[in-house]
């Protein structure tokens, strides 16, 4: 047998780059708590995972098949959470470890949830919307068995939103009988969806930013932002800085990249999009590749787009002060390394984007109770809850010693750890 072979018996099916980059991230946090080994073999392995193959009639009346993915990595705190994503990439270690981030992400922000993550490999884009619903009824009735209002509850990720929830809340509903729109949140408003939740992510990674910047003591007022990716996180991030004062230089898509040195006019850019569905040709911005545009001299770099974006080949060159971590596992490990040697100012994943969640409990809690909260109101516990989590990370990495994505690390193992012992090990 080939030592390629033998490598990879020895290695589970989840074990790809991505996956362990989480787990050398999470290897750091334990050892700095030096974790009892019992423990720190249970957090190590998704607690379960599922493949499925989701045949489709495609609009021709030919039949594909696409492969789905639904991982829960940990259920000590309560139900699983976490996105579904819907990428040409996606695999079962991408959305193992989406799945362990969400675990840290949950108990950080001090939510009663554990982590999980699923996803289709597939071009949505290339999908018309017949197909796409098609495709999404049938992932949803492959996984049936494994989500539940009280188990594991999806929301939206990349290439999938409150349209796909609605339809995934649809066909669990239908399979069961009766309507249970617990069973998804990021759902449109009118079947039960909260106010606040599309915008609560980019809102999350704006009151990281707002600390981050008080901390060291730099000017809200024309503060310097630049953003990889205009989607969900990415515009809404944008808008809300923008509309704060500060002079966002540049943003992007997967097509193309804005830069504008005396700052781009988000709403007119917006409406520019709306109108042509991608912003290539702007007229108020010159064009930037995305390699390009996240090594702008800047204040704030805020890749909200894909994972692996800052890597050992341009960490060198990244130059801002303070990183905010919009999407999910941007920075690699090696680049992690050379951006603290830096000396730059790291707002983790697992505390940037934890906004999305955090308003993803509210939804499910409202839809619970069926009592409705007002926008303030969630705005407000939002607030809270995403300063309070950023203060503790914070503290921790002061009197520590350690960059902010160890120390949140930290946080997020040691709750879980406490709840574990207390549980006990069944049987
Ligand atoms: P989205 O699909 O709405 O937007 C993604 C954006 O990234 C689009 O503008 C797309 O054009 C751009 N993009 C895709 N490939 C790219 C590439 N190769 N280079 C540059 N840009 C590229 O997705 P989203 O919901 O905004 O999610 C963005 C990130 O935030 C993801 O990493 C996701 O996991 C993370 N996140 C999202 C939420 C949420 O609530 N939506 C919550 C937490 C974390």
């Amino acid at each position: 047998m080939s030592i390629h072979h033998k490598e990879h018996r020895n290695k589970p099916e989840y074990h790809t780059p991505i996956y362990e980059m989480a787990l050398a991230q999470f290897e750091q946090a334990a050892d700095r708590l030096d974790l009892d080994p019992n423990l720190r073999k249970r957090f190590i392995a998704p607690k379960r995972a599922i493949m499925v193959n989701i045949p489709i009639r495609m609009d021709d009346s030919s039949v594909e098949v696409f492969h789905g993915y639904r991982v829960h990595h940990d259920t000590t705190l309560g139900p699983s959470k976490g996105g579904i994503r819907f990428h040409p990439d996606v695999t079962l270690g991408e959305v193992s470890a989406l799945a362990m981030w969400m675990t840290w992400k949950c108990a950080l922000m001090g939510l009663p949830f554990g982590g999980a993550k699923g996803g289709v490999r597939c071009d949505p884009h290339a999908l018309t919307r017949n197909e796409l619903q098609r495709l999404t009824r049938r992932y949803t009735a492959e996984i049936v068995q494994f989500i539940g209002p009280e188990m594991d509850v999806p929301a939206p990720d990349i290439g999938t939103n409150e349209q796909i929830m609605a339809w995934m809340m649809d066909t669990y509903s239908q399979l069961k009988g009766y309507s249970i729109p617990g069973i998804v949140t990021g759902k449109p408003i009118n079947i039960g969806g909260s106010l606040g939740r599309t915008e609560a992510t980019g809102r999350g990674v704006v009151y990281c930013i707002l600390e981050a910047i008080q901390h060291l003591k730099m000017q809200v007022e024309g503060c310097k932002i630049v953003i990889q990716g205009f989607g969900n996180v990415g515009y809404h991030t944008a808008r809300i800085l923008y509309e704060k004062g500060c002079c966002v230089l540049a943003v992007s898509d997967i097509k193309s990249g804005l830069y504008n040195a005396n700052g781009l006019n988000i709403p007119m850019l917006k409406q520019y999009i709306e109108k042509h569905t991608h912003m290539k040709g702007f007229p108020e911005g010159d064009e930037i590749s995305n390699a390009d545009l996240l090594e702008l001299s800047c204040d704030v770099l805020v890749p909200a787009a894909l994972s692996e974006q800052i890597t050992c080949e341009n960490a060198e060159r990244i130059s801002c002060k303070i990183l905010a971590e919009a999407a999910n596992g941007p920075t690699t490990l090696e680049a992690d390394k050379i951006l603290q040697d830096k000396g730059l100012f790291l707002i983790p994943d697992v505390l940037a984007n934890a906004g999305g969640v955090t308003v993803s409990y509210f939804e499910w809690v409202q839809g619970l109770q069926n009592f409705f909260w007002k926008e303030v109101e969630i705005n407000e516990r939002l607030h809270d809850i995403v300063t309070l989590a950023f203060q503790n990370v914070l503290r921790l990495a002061l009197s520590e010693k350690v960059d902010m994505r160890l120390a949140a690390l930290m946080l997020s193992v040691r709750k879980i750890t406490e709840a574990k012992l207390a549980r006990g090990l069944f049987p």
